[in-house]
Formats: C-alpha cells, structure tokens, sequence
C-alpha cells in the first residue's frame, strides 16, 4: 500500500511517499515559496537517505498550492524517473493538521464535517490550520477517488484527564473559548510511545513512560498506560518548557506588567515571548552547538542558558515521574536536542540513580541514528533515544482510519 504524507504550511508543502509493505520513504520533498511572485523551489528527493538517492531541484513560481502540488504529481508519476504510474496507486493521504479545537479527539477522514473542525479551529491555530485545509482541499481537487485523513497534532493530548486540561480560569470562559491544555507535538509523542513500548517488549496499554522532545520547539509527554496523562505544552506551544526563542512558563503577570510599563500591544508581547526569548533571549543564540561553544569559552548568558534549559526539563520531568508514582518504564529523548545532545541528556538525568535512573556515560556518548537504550543494563527505568518520525506516525494513522472506514 502506498500513502502519501502531506504537511501544507502558509507558504510551503512538504511531502512524502511511503510503501507500507517496509515502510520505505519512495520519495520526498519541499515546496517553498509558495505565493511569492518571484521564484519559489521544489526540491524533490527519489529513494531519500539511502545509497540510491537522487535529488531534483526545480525554480519557478509556485501562485498557490495547487500549482505546487500539480508539480509534485508531475515528479512523483514522471515516466523516467516517477516512483509510481498513475496517482490512483495511493491508497490514502495522511495530513498533518495542527488543530482540531474542543471537540476532535481522534484522527479522522475527511468529510465536510471534518473539514468544518479544522475551520472552526482557526483562531487556535491561525498559522497552520488556514494552510492545513488549503493541503486537503487541494488534494482532494487533484487525487479524485482517493480518501484523505487528517492527522491532528493536538490528537495525544485530547486524552488527558478533565484535571489535567483544565485551567483554573471561570470555566464558563473556558467553555466559551475553548481555553484548556492541548498540548502539541501529539504525533511525536504518539510514535515514540508506540515504539518505546515496542523497544522495552510491553504492551501499549500497560506501557508508563515520559517522552522529551527536545527541539527548537519542546515538550514534555507523561504517559500513563499508553495514553497521554499530562503534556508540557498548554493552550499553544508557549507553555512549558524553555525553547530555541519561546519563554515558555512565566509568571502570567509578567503579561499585564509589560503591557502597562511599555505599553506593549498584545501582538508585542506574543512576539517578544514567541520569538525573541528562550534561548535566545537569555544568550542571544538559539542553536545549543553555539551555546555550548560559547559556555565552554567562559560566556556566563551562555552557561546561565545552559543551566536553566536543564533545570526546566528536570523539573517537568520530576512533576511527571510523581504524577506517574515513580511507575515509569521508560524516558525517551528525541528530536534535535534529545537525539544528538549528549550533554544535555546526561545533565538532566543527573542524580538521579537513587530514582533507578541510571545513564551508561559510554553509551550516552556514542553517536548513532538508531534507536537504542543509553542506561546501564541494571537500569530500572530505561533511558532510550529514538528518532522521532511524524511523517511515519501521519502514514500509520492514515492507514489505520482507512482500514477502520472499510470495517
Ligand atoms: P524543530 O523543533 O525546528 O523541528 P529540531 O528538532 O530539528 O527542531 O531541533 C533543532 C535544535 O536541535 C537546534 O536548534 C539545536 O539546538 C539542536 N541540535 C541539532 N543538532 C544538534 C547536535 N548535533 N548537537 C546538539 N544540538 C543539536
């Protein structure tokens, strides 16, 4: 079977082309610039990340998403160098959608009623969803006859409990405007707990575990048999933990207190928060090689950086290992940070023996893509790294709903 991955941002569309029998990439790719009078580029990738791949560059304007996609069709169908004959070979087209509001818990295939979710939506995710619908509409113009499912990153953290959703704000509020924790990087979270579960030899549903994903962007998942118990990231992406340029957790009142003594507008104070902090606001980099160099050279913003990013993952880590009464099978860290920082990983665990974490330094320090478990074998909570695949997890959903659909 074949599935097509779709993520339509607001001025690009990244793609790629799974076969389900290995789950291998056939193809894969980005179109950037999308809208832009000028040029935009596809960049289009055949057999990506193996020793056949074959890249294919094309500059021209792109006005919109179906031109874009048109093109994409056009290189994946090719009669030389296609990877397929005739779109009617995939079997369904996994979307990532950024939001599915209040009341969409589950991933699911598009229909009117669907779609009219991710509209209603938009003010939650007025970034991505507008572009995500623009992604179904277009595929359904240009796939006739081929079903669509839209995989919502907000799907993981639809399963916490009402207490851990719920702010403690008038509820009728709440209500009102769909105030509560969401979370984000569901689909992240989602994979590494089906593959940890699968790494540590358990089943999902008795599966506890913390997943890290440790990006630019970063959250915590608390795991509790398989299913999201807590999450990190709240109402947007800016809650939690320290990142690349978001604050994460403040004092609220820090907001009405810029805004009198600078006379901020909402909008300045979003931006300053979402853009010009985190990382970046404390050393002015946002990319953790420079700010190790920069630590490592004496720079003290450096090093404060350093400490206090830890100290953010180490204290959501300890309110999620008590929420889990210390029933945890597995930490897992993934994404940029969490797969190739090593010194981070180890500072986080740090101390931690006595809570059966134990870290295998050797194993900590030894650089690979796969997955693999970093603590020491008597470990009585495994420490596991595993590269997070959302593309893959969109392909497997998509797959699962369509099987569902046909039951
Ligand atoms: P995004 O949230 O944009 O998907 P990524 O998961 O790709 O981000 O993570 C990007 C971050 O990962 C970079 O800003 C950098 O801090 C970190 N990173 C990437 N590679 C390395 C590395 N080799 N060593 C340390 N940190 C790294």
């Amino acid at each position: 079977m074949k599935i097509l991955v779709l993520n339509a941002g607001s001025s690009s569309c990244k793609y790629k082309l799974y076969d389900m029998a290995d789950q291998s990439v056939l193809c894969s790719g980005l179109v950037e610039r999308i809208g832009d009078p000028q040029t935009g580029n596809l960049t289009h990738k055949i057999a990506p990340d193996t020793d056949k791949e074959e890249k294919i560059a094309r500059e021209k304007v792109f006005p919109d998403h179906a031109v874009a996609i048109r093109e994409v069709i056009d290189l994946i169908t090719d009669p030389q160098k296609g990877v397929i004959k005739d779109i009617k070979e995939i079997a369904v087209i996994g979307h990532r959608v950024l939001h599915g509001g209040f009341y969409q818990t589950e991933p699911a295939l598009v229909d009117s009623k669907t779609k009219d979710t991710i509209r209603k939506a938009f003010p939650l995710g007025p970034l991505h969803n507008p572009a995500n619908l623009t992604g179904i509409e277009v595929a359904e113009k240009l796939f006739p006859g081929v079903p669509n499912v839209a995989v919502f990153d907000t799907a993981f953290g639809m399963k916490m409990p009402k207490e851990a959703y719920t702010y403690a704000l008038p509820q009728d509020l709440c209500e009102e405007l769909q105030i509560r924790r969401y979370g984000f990087h569901g689909t992240s979270h989602t994979y590494l707990t089906h593959r940890g579960a699968a790494f540590v030899g358990k089943k999902l549903e008795d599966f506890n575990c913390i997943t890290l994903h440790l990006g630019n962007g970063s959250s915590l998942g608390c795991v509790k048999n398989g299913r999201c118990f807590d999450t990190s990231m709240g109402l947007t992406p800016l809650e939690g933990l320290i990142m690349g340029t978001r604050c994460g957790s403040i004092d609220p009142a820090i907001v009405p207190y810029l805004i009198q003594q600078k006379g901020m507008s909402p909008e300045e104070v979003d931006t300053l928060m979402n853009k010009k902090s985190g990382l970046l606001g404390l050393c002015g980099k946002t990319d953790l090689r420079d700010i190790h160099k920069m630590a490592k050279e004496g720079d003290e913003s450096a090093k404060l950086a350093e400490s206090m990013l830890i100290r953010s993952i180490k204290k959501m880590l300890g309110a999620f290992f008590f929420l889990l009464e210390g029933k945890v099978d597995a930490l897992i860290f993934s994404a940029g940070i969490g797969e190739n920082d090593d010194l981070i990983r180890a500072r986080v665990v740090e101390g931690l023996e006595g809570l059966g974490i134990c870290l295998d330094s050797k194993k900590n320090a030894t650089r690979s893509g796969e997955e693999r478990a970093i603590s020491t074998d008597d470990s009585k909570i495994k420490i596991l790294i595993i590269p997070t695949n959302e593309e893959l997890q969109i392909a497997l959903t998509a797959q699962e709903v369509l099987a569902k659909s046909k039951k």
